[in-house]
């Protein structure tokens, strides 16, 4: 195969999966009946195609001119033109994915070797997605440790702040100093529609300083990331802070380093950013002592996508990892998988011994669930 490689084609697969029982989101209303999935692929004329996941690819219908034709490793270029797209439509960061993967079957090589390949393997935190009582949610943490979890993280309703406090507790007292907890506050998320006010900076301190005597690894989100100011005063209260995981600009999280106000820096590489600005604030959050460790509440493909970026460069300590049995599983996160990704007997989660991002896709899945448009 010549190194010249030449974007034939880019189409966009829409996946409609049922869940049943429905999925409660704790930071969604509304239960979730059905989980959604739009695959973007990238054809070329050498017979590679690259598959990447993520946000939604809405609207990137007549913009597939700009990279047909192009040579898909010219990434700078082509991550030049996605933030084009972002400023003037959508995050169509799930491309970039799809543009990586075909750089990795290219060189025969992981994307991981490709950011830098500082690790093939990062431990797994699970990431619960539901709401639950302390002793079932203290059950639960027991369950994951057993299954070989060195971490876990939990929501916390800000308007429900002591019987969150009462889950923290729980959990702590059940697993002992055996594993690291996380707290979310989802301060800086909203579903479509919801104009409710986050809590404010005094109201996050207060409960930064409640979570210091469960020694949490770090609180998520406790205010938007435009608050720079509430951040650093909530950091000061000594708990890590985590957050970025929307962050809309590369700028929004420089302001963030600017003013020092986070601990941990969380941008999804196929919701915020992409792959390759992604890469950039790890270094520089590396560089400053500081964490980088992305969101990845998508599906298995953008679980891949991040997995490949954050073992790259080094990141961690952790790598989320959406899961919450019996409501959120492998099986439904990674249904277009031919294998949902799974953490080993360690807890570590491997980058796949695969050229490009290694996803193996369920072509029945792929046919069965396909539902034409949203
Ligand atoms: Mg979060």
């Amino acid at each position: 195969m010549s190194w010249r490689v030449k974007i034939t084609r880019i189409t966009i697969k829409h996946l409609k999966s049922t869940l049943d029982p429905p999925f409660r989101a704790a930071w969604d209303p509304i239960p979730r009946h059905h989980f959604d999935a739009s695959l973007v692929f990238v054809e070329t004329d050498e017979g590679l195609t690259g598959v990447g996941s993520g946000d939604t690819m809405a609207g990137f219908e007549g913009f597939e001119h700009l990279f047909v034709g192009e040579d898909p490793m010219n990434m700078v270029r082509h991550v030049r033109i996605l933030e084009t797209l972002d400023f003037h439509a959508g995050r169509y960061w799930p491309l970039e994915a799809a543009l990586w993967d075909i750089f990795g079957q290219v060189c025969g090589q992981p994307v991981a070797t490709l950011f830098g390949g500082a690790e093939r393997r990062l431990p797994a935190y699970a990431s619960c997605g539901e709401l639950k009582p302390p002793e079932e949610r203290a059950e639960s943490a027991l369950a994951l440790q057993e299954e070989g979890f060195r971490a876990l993280k939990l929501r916390v309703d800000p308007r429900r702040v002591d019987k969150g406090m009462a889950t923290v507790a729980a959990v702590r007292e059940a697993v002992g100093s055996s594993m690291e907890i996380m707290v979310d506050l989802n301060q800086a998320w909203r579903m479509t529609g919801d104009t409710a006010r986050s809590i404010d900076g005094a109201g996050a301190r207060r409960i930064a300083e409640r979570l210091r005597e469960f020694d949490v690894f770090w609180l998520e989100e406790p205010l938007p990331i435009s608050d720079l100011k509430g951040l650093g005063d909530v950091r000061r209260a000594g708990v890590r802070i985590a957050g970025g995981e929307m962050a809309a600009t590369l700028s929004d999280l420089l302001d963030c380093m600017d003013a020092d106000a986070l601990d941990v820096y969380q941008p999804d590489v196929v919701l915020s950013l992409g792959m390759s600005r992604c890469r950039l604030v790890a270094e520089m959050a590396i560089q400053r002592n500081r964490h980088f460790t992305p969101h990845t509440w998508t599906n298995g493909l953008g679980l891949l996508a991040n997995l490949h970026v954050a073992a790259g460069v080094g990141g961690g300590p952790y790598l989320e990892y959406p899961y919450d049995p019996p409501g959120w599983t492998p099986e439904r996160r990674d249904f277009m998988l031919a294998e949902p990704l799974r953490p080993d007997a360690d807890g570590c989660l491997a980058v796949p011994d695969l050229p490009g991002l290694g996803a193996v896709l369920d072509e029945d899945a792929l046919r069965s669930l396909d539902v034409g448009a949203f």
